[in-house]
Order: C-alpha cells, then structure tokens, then sequence
C-alpha cells in the first residue's frame, strides 16, 4: 500500500476524534471530522472506534473528483456528501467538526436556531446560528440543508440531529465546536428561566465580529495545516 497522503494531518484527525469524545462533545462514533489538503478531504471512516483508528484508516477523497469516490482501507463517514459539498463551494472553510453534543443537539430536536443571546455568537459570523432542516443521515437533502443553514456562517446546528462547526483549520473547527456547545448550554438554560434572553442587534453583532477578526486569539492566527 502507497504512503498515506498528509499523514500528520490524519493523527491531528484523530487526535481531535478522541479529544471530542474524552471532552463529552461527542459520543461513540456518531461524530466525524474532515480537513481539507489543497483538492484533497480528509475524512473519518465510518463506524471505526476513534482508539482503534490509526491513520491509514483516515479515508481520502477528490474534491473535483468523481463524486464519492475514495482512496483507503475504509469507507468514509456515512455524512461524507455534507462534508464534501461545503468544501465545493466555501473556500473560507478547510476543516469540520460534526458532533451530537448534548446541548447542540437538544436545541436541534426544539429545531431552535441560537439568536444574538450573546456576543460569541458573532464568531459564526452572524446574528444567528442556524438549524438546517431535517433529511436523514448520509442524504444529498441533508447536505443541501446544511449548506444552505450554514451559508455567511461557520457553524449550524442540524435539525433533530446535531450541529457543525468549521474553521480555516482543524484547531479553529475545534474551537468553534466547543464555542458552539456552550452557547447551546447557555441558551438552554435562559430558556428555562421563562424570561426571554435579551438579543443583541445585528449591529452589534458585526462589531464584535469585526473586532474578534482583527485581534481575538485564535480567529486570527494563520491556518496551521500544510503538512
Ligand atoms: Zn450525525
């Protein structure tokens, strides 16, 4: 078998895998990553515990290619089509991070989209967070629902499902991920004060994006993937 491509990527793949589920933002396998390589993504294989995975099992595929079709010893994830078709047409995202965390996932089964109820939710780039429609797992309809929910945005939840967060790298997807949780824990719990959150105007919401843009840690540190 030839050298798998970008092997240190594919540990950073795993390595994140493990850190989600050691961490509680992801349970078993039904979480998966990808990262794109120049035309190449970088994804999970389907139902392979994340401590028995090794790199030769990340699984390779053409972002122009033929479509689904892959180089490896394993099947992609099974959510490989949503992961392919935003790489196709958001050249801002390299990496994503897909989980069933709990409160993501909770506010996706209300089919919630997460309002300005506070300013971290402008590093998604907006005044909202949204929750794509529901299709089933795998589907080109679910793929379609999350291109559209996370159009000018980088992170959506997906209807009675889980959410999506994306960065220009995998450590920025991850960030984002565990950004995205807590804000979905947050608004969980002002929901059940039974007073309404107050929501920040779209205004505001760009100035503190526009601010995190031009010096907020980790939003501004140059992509790390090359290898
Ligand atoms: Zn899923």
């Amino acid at each position: 078998m030839p050298t798998p491509s970008h092997p240190q990527i594919r540990r950073d793949i795993i390595a994140a895998c493990l850190d989600m589920n050691n961490t509680g933002l992801n349970q078993g396998t039904s979480g998966n990553i990808s990262v794109r390589c120049n035309n190449e993504m970088l994804v999970t294989p389907t139902s392979l515990p994340y401590d028995e995975t090794e790199p030769e099992d990340i699984v390779s595929m053409q972002i122009d290619g033929e479509y689904g079709a892959y180089d490896g010893r394993r099947k992609p994830s099974t959510e490989w089509r949503f992961h392919l078709d935003t790489y196709k047409v958001r050249p801002d995202i390299s990496a994503m991070v897909h989980t069933h965390s709990i409160y993501a996932t909770t506010l996706s089964m209300l089919r919630l989209d997460i309002p300005a109820c506070h300013y971290m939710v402008a590093a998604f780039g907006g005044p909202s967070i949204r929750c794509a429609d529901y299709a089933i797992f795998g589907s080109a309809e679910l793929s379609e629902n999350v291109v559209a929910a996370l159009q000018d945005r980088t992170g959506c939840l997906m209807g009675t499902h889980g959410m999506i967060a994306c960065g220009a790298d995998l450590k920025q997807a991850m960030w984002r991920a565990r950004e995205l949780e807590t804000l979905a824990h947050q608004y969980y719990l002002t929901l059940q004060s039974g007073r309404d959150a107050v929501i920040l105007a779209d205004e505001h919401v760009y100035e503190v994006r526009d601010k995190m843009k031009s010096g907020y840690g980790i939003w501004n540190q140059e992509p790390t993937q090359d290898s």
